[in-house]
């Protein structure tokens, strides 16, 4: 029998000549499960197709986005209809406006939204905005929380940097790291020592409220309420990195199923519809601070860009329909339910965690509720596991530091189909 992936193989030894790695983004590469990674043709529903005609059921959406599905109607329509007046004026549209109003009118801690092109550039933004509005250059990150690849949040990261097992990256200068404290996720003492030595010096804490990108962790049961008190008192800004979790948990972020608000909070993915996007928002007094209503400057040739407008607010009005968050929550508590009883039936040594349409399949029989936790994870395990399923035609983010998602495209025997998946491959992994 020939390669099933020959195409994908090839086109991956060209990219390599052309492009670092071979990928535009490293955790594409496939490095942790040491596999060739799969070139992608098209995707459809819940679908992609691979450049060799596989067919893959996917569980990544493009890492969060495509909480429709792929190629949903209302958007390409709405996308069609943009291509024909034009792709980018760099000048105000109304349809800037009207994206902004909606995420306003989701999201109380929200009075002004500030558009940018990626998850990374808001969180880098949010940042200056914080460090301008406080007067104060320290930022208080998580271990394992991953907010884009900016340089002052770069510092035990999750997602990618977890998965290559570095602690950051070169290049980001000493200075940079030093204005960084990582503390560990769901750690209420550890934030305190910080305050209590560098209180004056702490312009915010930034976190993911419900982190994906290493692998999905809830906070436990007061942090959160932990956090807006302490950064309160201490006069520091919280920020909510809802890159992932914004439009995924709940319409309005993890911060609704909480009930927490946050100073600032972060956008990108489901706002984009699929299209490059990010943004930052917050209130009227802090967000005002941001050029040209203030001093703070941040631009953007394709920031607001209509075609990502028009895309993100589509997915968005669609979103407005509250009964989309009762069908994801079916959909992905059939499939919890599913992979336990796997587990239990087989004995096999894993946890399964989940918040909303996000879930992590750990190998390890231990209850993950930091970094350190995934840290010892049988890496091999979660490979060999991932590869077989790539055999079953499921289609799973390439490592144990990552979030899975589940989309509304996803049917009932799609569910099934990836239950008997994993009963099978856990089966032969034992
Ligand atoms: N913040 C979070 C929580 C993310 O998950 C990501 C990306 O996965 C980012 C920020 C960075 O977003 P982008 O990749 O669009 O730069």
């Amino acid at each position: 029998m020939g390669n099933k992936r020959e195409k994908s193989a090839k086109a991956f030894k060209k990219a390599q000549k052309v492009i670092p790695g071979g990928v535009n983004s490293p955790a594409r590469a496939f490095s942790a499960v040491k596999m060739d990674p799969i070139f992608i043709e098209k995707g459809d529903g819940a679908y992609l197709y691979d450049i060799d005609g596989n067919k893959y059921l996917d569980c990544v959406n493009s890492w969060g986005p495509m909480i429709l599905g792929y190629n949903p109607p209302q958007v390409i329509n709405k996308l069609k209809k943009q291509l024909k007046n034009g792709t980018s004026f760099g000048a105000p549209t109304e349809i800037e406006t009207e994206i902004a109003e909606l995420i306003v009118d989701f999201y109380p801690a929200v009075d002004k939204v500030r558009m940018v092109n990626s998850g990374t550039e808001a969180t880098m933004s949010a940042i200056r905005l914080a460090r301008s509005y406080t007067g104060r250059d320290k930022i208080i990150k998580l271990e394992g929380c991953y907010h884009g690849h900016g340089d002052s949040l770069l510092v035990d990261a999750g997602s990618g940097v977890a998965t290559l097992g570095i602690k950051g990256s070169p290049g980001v200068t000493k200075n940079t790291a030093e204005e960084t404290i990582v503390v560990p996720y769901n750690d209420q003492e550890a934030v305190e020592k910080v305050f209590a030595k560098y209180a004056s010096e702490i312009a915010g804490l930034i976190l993911e409220p419900v982190t994906g990108n290493m692998g999905v962790i809830a906070p436990e049961a007061g942090y959160l309420e932990f956090l807006r008190k302490i950064t309160r008192k201490n006069g520091a800004l919280l920020i909510f990195d809802e890159v992932m979790t914004g439009f995924r948990l709940a319409r309005g972020g993890a911060q609704e199923i909480y009930g927490i608000e946050p100073d600032l909070s972060t956008f990108g993915k489901i706002i984009g519809g699929g299209m490059p996007v990010g943004a930052y928002a917050g209130k009227e007094e802090i967000m005002n601070y941001i050029a040209p209503a203030g001093p703070v400057y941040q631009a953007g040739t394709l920031s607001g860009n209509p075609m990502a407008m028009q895309a993100g607010l589509a997915t968005l009005k669609e979103l407005k329909n509250k009964k989309i968050y009762s069908q994801l929550e079916s959909k992905a508590e059939k499939l919890e339910k599913g992979f336990k009883r796997n587990i239990e039936k087989l004995d096999f040594p894993a946890y399964f965690n989940r918040v909303g349409s996000m879930f992590t399949l750990f190998f390890t029989e231990q209850k993950v509720k930091n970094y350190q936790d995934v840290k010892k994870c049988d890496q091999q395990l979660f490979a060999a596991y991932f590869k077989e399923m790539i055999e079953a035609g499921i289609y799973l983010p390439p490592s144990q530091f990552e979030a899975n998602f589940i989309s509304l495209a996803l049917s009932d025997k799609d569910l099934d189909k990836t239950i008997e998946a994993n009963y099978q491959v856990l089966k032969k992994l034992k």
